[in-house]
């Protein structure tokens, strides 16, 4: 755990069980979920189970582990959804964007035109 990681956000308490989600996709190292606010139909989260905050707090296990895992739920939602092309998204930083403090990769089925910057 880094020193800044805060371990009461919501996505700590995901990963422990403490609140709910739709869960689409889990391992040892990583979880995916639906987002609780989806900028498009199949807008879904994949997490490391690290307590990272940003992209630099990530180790080598944990950044492999969520790109195998973003490749697995971006091709699993376009099949689904029957679209073409994934966009991958992801905020480091209250400056960038980032809202919950734990690291998260966005997998938002098609092109972002016409959405908000997140
Ligand atoms: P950020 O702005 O940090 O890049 O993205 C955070 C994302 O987490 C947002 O898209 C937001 O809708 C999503 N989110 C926030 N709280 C929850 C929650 O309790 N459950 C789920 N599934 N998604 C959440």
């Amino acid at each position: 755990m880094n020193d800044q990681y805060q371990a009461n956000n919501i996505f700590a308490k995901i990963l422990k069980g403490e609140a709910p989600c739709i869960k689409i996709f889990e391992d040892d190292y990583t979880l995916a979920f639906m987002d609780i606010m989806p900028q498009k139909e199949g807008h879904a989260l994949v997490i490391p189970k690290q307590a990272a905050t940003t992209i630099y707090d990530l180790t080598d296990q944990a950044a492999l582990a969520c790109m195998k895992t973003v490749q697995k739920v971006g091709k699993a939602v376009e099949q689904a959804l029957n679209v073409q092309g994934t966009s991958i998204v992801q905020h480091n930083g209250n400056a960038a964007g980032q809202t919950v403090p734990h690291f998260h990769f966005h997998v938002i089925p098609g092109s972002l035109h016409g959405l908000k910057a997140h």
